[in-house]
């Protein structure tokens, strides 16, 4: 088999054809909508058709690098719940688990909290049935009522705490071009030499995006990312926070700061790879825009605190005194896997500085942690 057939399957030529009939029929598709038939197209979307996390898979994230990071994370929650009052039930939702890892390692903290155990009930909210099998095998060993959903609005009404680890830089954005004045949707095409190709399509007008422009003297032919369906999200968790207690973290990679540029980018087998060349074969992300997820917040009346810096985040919720404890029950091995595994999550030059922690509450709430000390 040749190099370059290695990297496309039956499904993945089968999307790229169908993305261009799509585009032969209807004109140029925006870049959001071949994110979107990429990553989550039914038969041959990226999420959809395999589970891609791991040493043998295209990337590796938080929870897989260290038990330590759901543990935390989970010790959060508690944390939350503590501040809430107490509720029973409360659920704990976390968007798009992956393999299951964090939550696996949640629950495992949550043992030695039995109120809260008792409290509990997952909801893990995913869309890719491959990865729900995935999650079912991690959640096996769960004691707290797991239930899985399409979509956080079908999660039950009641106190929420959400957690989502690399789940908004999956979501769909749509790249505007600043050119002669105007923002430009910049889409997807065929080219000339019959492989997809960028494009710039329709003016797309509002008072935001103006005021955007002129707030960041957006050089010619700049780049600004916009994901609607980020800020759908928050509407409808803000919507959530109006009937009961909720708070949500989210953990991933991206700027504190709005700032022009094309952050799309693809990857395989962890290196970089063409976001245009394989559709549904890569992993497609897109830098999240922290600012702009707390105005959404903001704007809706949840209380906004972050982002922080990962590895801040982590060091202050205790890391380091955890990976001791975890120290003296461990052989040497798994003493060196569990000190580079923190290393990775906090190191400035990893995951420490480009990874943040932003958390959004109910108005009410207080501070959750660490974002309440001083
Ligand atoms: N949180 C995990 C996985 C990150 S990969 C980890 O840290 O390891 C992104 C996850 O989000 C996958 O589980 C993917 O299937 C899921 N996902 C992507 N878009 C989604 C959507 N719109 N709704 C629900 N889940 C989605």
């Amino acid at each position: 088999m040749g190099a370059a057939r290695k990297h496309h399957n039956p499904q993945s030529t089968l999307l790229a054809a169908r993305l261009k009939a799509r585009i032969a029929r209807d004109g140029p598709l925006s870049v959001a909508a071949f994110m979107e038939a990429c990553l989550a197209d039914t038969g041959a979307g990226y999420y959809t058709s395999r589970q891609p996390i791991g040493e043998a898979g295209d990337f590796i994230t938080a929870p897989e690098v260290s038990q330590m990071f759901g543990e935390l994370l989970g010790l959060w929650a508690v944390a939350v719940w503590q501040s809430m009052g107490e509720p029973r039930p409360v659920v704990v939702a976390e968007l798009g688990p992956g393999r299951g890892t964090l939550m696996a390692d949640s629950l495992r903290a949550w043992r030695s909290v039995p109120d809260f155990h008792a409290a509990v009930r997952i909801a893990l909210v995913e869309t890719s049935p491959v990865l729900r099998e995935a999650q079912q095998v991690g959640m096996h060993e769960a004691i707290a009522p797991v239930q899985w959903y399409g979509a956080i609005e079908d999660v039950p009404p009641g106190p929420l705490i959400v957690i989502a680890n690399e789940f908004v830089d999956a979501l769909p954005v749509r790249q505007l071009v600043w050119r002669d004045g105007v923002w430009r949707e910049r889409c997807v095409t065929i080219g000339r030499t019959g492989g997809f190709a960028f494009c710039e399509g329709r003016e797309v007008w509002s008072e935001g995006l103006r005021q955007a422009a002129h707030a960041l003297r957006a050089p010619e032919g700049s780049i600004l990312e916009v994901r609607p369906a980020a800020a759908a999200l928050i509407a409808a968790l803000a919507t959530r926070a109006r009937e009961a207690p909720l708070a949500a973290l989210f953990v991933d990679y991206g700027h504190t700061e709005t700032a022009c540029g094309d952050t799309l980018q693809a990857v395989s087998r962890h290196q970089f790879a063409d976001p245009l060349a394989a559709p549904g074969e890569v992993d497609l992300t897109a830098h999240v825009d922290f600012a702009a997820l707390k105005d959404v917040g903001l704007a809706h009346g949840l209380a906004a605190y972050g982002p922080m810096p990962q590895g801040e985040f982590l060091l202050k919720l205790g890391l380091e005194a955890r990976r001791d404890r975890l120290y003296e029950k461990a052989t040497p091995e798994q003493k060196a896997e569990l000190a580079s595994g923190a290393s990775r999550l906090v190191d400035p030059q990893a995951m420490g500085l480009l990874f943040k922690a932003l958390a959004l509450t109910s108005p009410g709430l207080a501070p959750p942690p660490p974002f309440g000390e001083i």
